[in-house]
């Protein structure tokens, strides 16, 4: 109920609000800012924390906005974006679905003079105004240490490593893959670890993880000693499969993202480990740049990206994830992040 208060406050405040001339011409559209989320299906964040953080960062300013999902779908993405951009957006920020139709979307913002931001997917040859995400090879290097980890741990030796990769048309899950390899590789060339298979997984799809890591199962001979899986979705399909051979807890998987069901596989013994990512930061972050945007302010980030395609550095706002193990599910909770009797629900 605050929010609906405070949204209808806004809408009759100036700064972005419908004006009126005093002879009663509207000169403006709504002016919000427009959020488009890309899924509700790869990770439990786009559905569930990101418009909840992002939702209060906005409030907190008084500044309307208009947080919308795209449910996998293109078409609707581009649809919710016209909508938006039509409809008088001041500020346009988007998690592309990949990164051509993310370009095609930012492209018409640009000529209808909206601001972008690209919040947490980096759109290559995009030109965003702003891009806020973390550090996301650092959150690679975090999985494969953290599996490097728990094999050491389990007194593998020379074990078989299958790893199992975010969406290809992610840029996010080629930094992710940078990162983790970058630990991995040394080890494989080394012959300290064996390189077993090695496969992305279209839009980050949590059956056909399911689909895939039971043929790298199968055709392996069940013989995978170590899964770099790349979030808590795909490591979730992966110990389903475990699980049926009572290998679960026997071969470590690594996750991201600090879900419950994550942090519950965590707990269990099942899953070695998660990346946990401060999102209320990236919320806060880019709120604050797309809020000064909005209002014509001077909006700075300390960083830049190179965008590969491009080659233009576009200013950043990058944070910095955790490794979460077992024993560090609890700060977590403390975070705020995640609440104790969800995590703890079930067999905990
Ligand atoms: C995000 C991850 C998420 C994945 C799948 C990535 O771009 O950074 O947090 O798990 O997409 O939705």
């Amino acid at each position: 109920a605050g929010l609906i208060a405070l949204g209808g406050l806004t809408a009759c405040t100036s700064g972005g609000g419908d004006s009126t001339t005093s002879s009663g011409t509207k000169i403006s559209g709504p002016g919000k800012v427009g959020v488009i989320l890309p899924d509700t299906e790869t990770s439990q964040r786009w559905g569930t924390d990101d418009p909840k953080l992002l939702k209060a960062a906005f409030a907190a300013a008084d500044v309307p906005v208009d947080i919308q999902n795209a449910d996998g779908d293109k078409e609707k993405f581009k649809r919710i974006a016209d909508e938006m951009i039509s409809g008088g957006a001041k500020v346009l920020m988007i998690v592309n679905l990949d990164s051509a139709s993310g370009k095609a979307v930012l492209d018409e913002a640009r000529a209808a003079g909206v601001k972008t931001v690209d919040y947490d997917r980096l759109t290559l040859n995009g030109g965003a105004d702003y891009y806020v995400s973390f550090d996301n090879k650092a959150v690679g290097e975090l999985q494969g240490k953290g599996l490097v980890q728990c094999l050491t741990a389990k007194g593998v030796k020379v074990p078989k490593i299958a790893e199992l990769n975010g969406s290809p048309d992610d840029n996010n899950a080629t930094l992710f893959k940078a990162g983790y390899d970058s630990i991995l590789q040394p080890l494989y060339d080394d012959a300290v670890y064996l390189k077993g298979p090695d496969q992305a997984v279209d839009d980050w799809d949590n059956d056909e993880a399911t689909v895939v890591f039971r043929e790298m199962w199968n055709q392996t001979g069940k013989g995978i000693n170590g899964v770099l899986a790349a979030n808590d979705g795909l490591a979730n399909s992966v110990i389903q499969i475990l699980r049926q051979s009572g290998k679960n807890g026997e071969v470590p998987v690594t996750g991201q993202d600090a879900t419950v069901p994550g942090l519950q596989n965590v707990l269990a013994g099942d899953q070695c480990m998660t990346v946990y990512k401060p999102i209320k930061k990236e919320a806060d972050a880019a709120a604050d740049l797309a809020i000064k945007l909005y209002k014509g302010e001077q909006a700075t980030a300390a960083g830049r990206v190179k965008d590969t395609e491009s080659g233009a550095y576009v200013p950043s706002v990058l944070l910095q994830p955790q490794a979460i193990f077992k024993k560090d599910v609890g700060s977590v909770i403390k975070d705020g992040f995640v609440e104790k009797k969800a995590v703890c629900a079930g067999r905990f």
